[in-house]
Formats: structure tokens, sequence, C-alpha cells
């Protein structure tokens, strides 16, 4: 008797029903270009993703170089439109130089891999957004996950290492609960180790810091030497696309190193055109990033007096504390019925037991809009509260 193989995929249905079982099934949602709902899950922080000069500045680089880059950075992928891009980004803020990758994704892989290495030590927040931690892992240097914003933890993986190089790498906001690392501390830390500090400044960039120019900018870090960010074009900016930010040393070095930038085709010129215009329209509009940290404080005070506990939030993000996932799904939900679009974080995006709501203020919320916001959340507030007493009574 032959014994079949097994099919090659056929352990995927107990997998999907072992994650339908834990309420972690997820679903792709096409949206339509005119959304219904009120937008409080994008990352379009500033309001600039349909801004007219913003389409206007993708649209003329789309006409100019057309709809793709053609080749990687070294190649035929890096056209004066980067090049412009890249001394627009490092003026924003306020660092040497700046190196465009097609997204924020693969600038922390190319940054923190081509900065550690085998032999190398790296010291990572638990927090850490996912492109970091798959940096981290991808980079074979040895990794310490030290916890959450704890910096004499790394102040003492820093004393204990054997390596002589170490890369501290950390989220400036961190992308679910929106609170902000202790950059000084952190960069104090990593000088008096001889340490490089890596500030991955994705949800920080137009939100904070002078003319929007991040959180290290915010904390005075722009001169510290040892000091590289990351950043991403695809939430305040409105575009796509990331960067590395540092030393004209550090830069040179991701050109003959980092291989997301080497073997990638190049950011596409409309995403890059994009970009630039955004920028543009950041220096000629200052007090945006005053009015998104002003929308999220209102969301804020909106989730707390919903009876939801929150985080106050340092930028645009505010983290709402649910439980379970099933709760946090079916808020989310009642939220998207009372017409208000919220992102919902379940393991493996945060740890068991702590599914959030996430929701991100833009600087162009309307009066009205936060109104309903705030309206909604009350309401789901209220229905939460109901559900959980009433399991408290089964109990
Ligand atoms: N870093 C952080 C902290 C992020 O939140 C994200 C995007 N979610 C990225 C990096 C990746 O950026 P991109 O979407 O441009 O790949």
């Amino acid at each position: 008797m032959t014994t079949q193989p097994p099919e090659p995929f056929g352990w995927l249905d107990a997998h999907a029903s072992a994650r339908t079982e834990a309420g972690l099934r997820r679903r792709v949602q096409p949206r339509e270009a005119h959304d219904p709902l009120l937008d409080l899950a994008s990352n379009d922080y500033l309001g600039l993703c349909r801004d007219a000069r913003v389409v206007a500045g993708a649209a003329e680089a789309l006409r100019t170089w057309g709809a793709g880059s053609t080749g990687s950075r070294l190649v035929t992928g890096s056209t004066t439109l980067h090049a412009e891009l890249e001394q627009a980004l490092a003026t924003l803020t306020g660092q040497p130089s700046a190196l465009v990758f097609s997204s924020g994704y693969l600038a922390n892989l190319g940054a923190v891999c081509a900065l550690s290495g085998p032999g190398s030590l790296v010291v990572s927040d638990a927090h850490n957004h996912a492109s970091i931690v798959d940096a981290a892992r991808l980079s074979r240097a040895r990794v310490v996950v030290v916890p959450h914003l704890d910096v004499t933890a790394v102040e003492a993986t820093l004393a204990g290492r054997a390596e002589e190089r170490a890369l501290v790498v950390t989220d400036a906001v961190f992308s679910v609960d929106g609170e902000l690392a202790p950059l000084v501390e952190l960069a104090d830390v990593c000088a008096a180790a001889g340490a490089g500090l890596l500030v991955d400044e994705a949800h920080a960039l137009g939100v904070l810091g002078p003319g929007g120019a991040g959180a290290a900018a915010a904390a005075g870090l722009t001169a510290r030497s040892g000091v590289v960010l990351t950043a991403t074009l695809s939430k305040s900016l409105g575009a796509q696309g990331g960067a590395v930010l540092g030393s004209p040393d550090v830069i040179a070095h991701l050109v003959d190193s980092a291989r997301p930038f080497i073997f990638d085709t190049g950011l596409a010129p409309s995403s890059a055109g994009a970009a630039l215009a955004s920028i543009g329209v950041l220096a000629a509009e200052p007090d945006r990033p005053a009015r998104v940290r002003a929308a999220a404080s209102h969301l804020h005070a909106c989730a707390l007096a919903a009876g939801f506990s929150a985080t106050a939030p340092d930028a645009a993000v505010v983290g709402v504390r649910v439980g379970s996932p099933e709760a946090a799904l079916a808020a989310t939900v009642l939220l998207a019925t009372l017409g208000v679009r919220v992102g919902c974080f379940r393991p493996p995006s945060v740890p068991d037991g702590v599914s959030r709501l996430r929701l991100t203020a833009r600087a162009d919320l309307t009066d009205d809009e936060l109104a309903l916001a705030g309206a909604a959340l009350a309401a789901a507030g209220a229905a939460h509260a109901a559900d959980q007493a009433a399991r408290t009574s089964r109990r």
C-alpha cells in the first residue's frame, strides 16, 4: 500500500480555525473613494493625503518621470526628484543628509542591519514596531529586547555587553498607544556607552518638534553624533516611502551596504513628488502639527468621558484599552455603525488581554467631526460597560 504524501498546505485549515476560535481572524476591507465614515483610523495625521497641492505634486511628477522609477536606486531608480526630496527631508528634520527608501519598513530594515550585524548588539524596546523587530532578527546581531521605556535596562544591557559595537533602537512615538520614548535619556545612556541610537520618527514627523521636525528635534538631539533617524513618508506626509536621516558617513555606508536600498526598485516618482509637496505645505502652514495634537487631546478626553481607559497622547495617536479581542472588535463595529472608523489592535499586534482601539487625530478634523466622534465614543463606552457588567454577573 502506498501512503499519500500530505497536502502541502493542508495545515492551513487548522490554523485558521484556531485563529477563529481566538477571535483573531482578519478581513481585508477595501474602502470606497468617498468613505462615508469619519476617519479616525488612518495615519494621515496632517490631512495632506488628498490636499490639492500634494495631489498636484504627485501628478506633476507622474507626468515628468512616468509611473515608476524604472530601476534600483544605484542603477536608474534615482532621479533628481529623489535628490530634491532627500534634501527637503534633511532640512525638515535638521539632519545633515537623508536617503530615501521605498517604504518606512525597508528604511528600518536597511538602517538597523547596516548599522549592526554579526558580532554586534542590538537593544530594542519591547513595543517597537514590527519593522524594527524584523530588522533586528535579520541583522544577525545579538538582540536584547528590553522592557518598554526602560532606560535603566538599556543602560545595564549596554554596560554588560561583550560586543564592541551596539545599536539601541526605539520608536520615537509608539504606534499603538502613542506614547513618547525617553529620547534624551536614551541618547545620554548611548553616548556614555559608545552605542548608536536609532530613532524611528514614523509617528512623530510632522506632529512633534519645531515645524513638525520630529521627536529627536523636539528633544534637542539634532546635532548629537551617534543618533540616526528613520521615517516614513506615508503618515504625516500623506504619501508613500521611507527615509534614513543622519550624518553623511552613515548615509554613504547605507548606499554601499543597505540591501533594501541596493536591491529594491527606487521610490515611485509620484510618491516622491507628493512627499515633496507635503513638506512644502507643512512649511507654509506651520500650525498643522499643533492642530493635530489638539485634536488628539480632544479625542483622549472623549474616550475618558466615555469610561474607557486611555493613555494621554504625546502625538496624534490615542490608544484606548478595551481588553479582549472580541470586545475590541465589537466596539470597532459599533463605532462604524455610528459613522466612525477606528483601528482595532488585537494580538499579535498587541499582547494578549490588552486589545485596543486606536484612534488617530488629523489636523483637518472639524468641530462637527470631533462632536460626532465624542457622541459615538460615549455610545461605545456605554455598550462596553454593559457588556462587561453582563459578563461579570454570569461568572
Ligand atoms: N515604523 C513605524 C513605527 C510604523 O508605525 C510603520 C508603519 N506602520 C513603519 C515603520 C513602516 O512604515 P511604512 O508603512 O512606510 O512601511
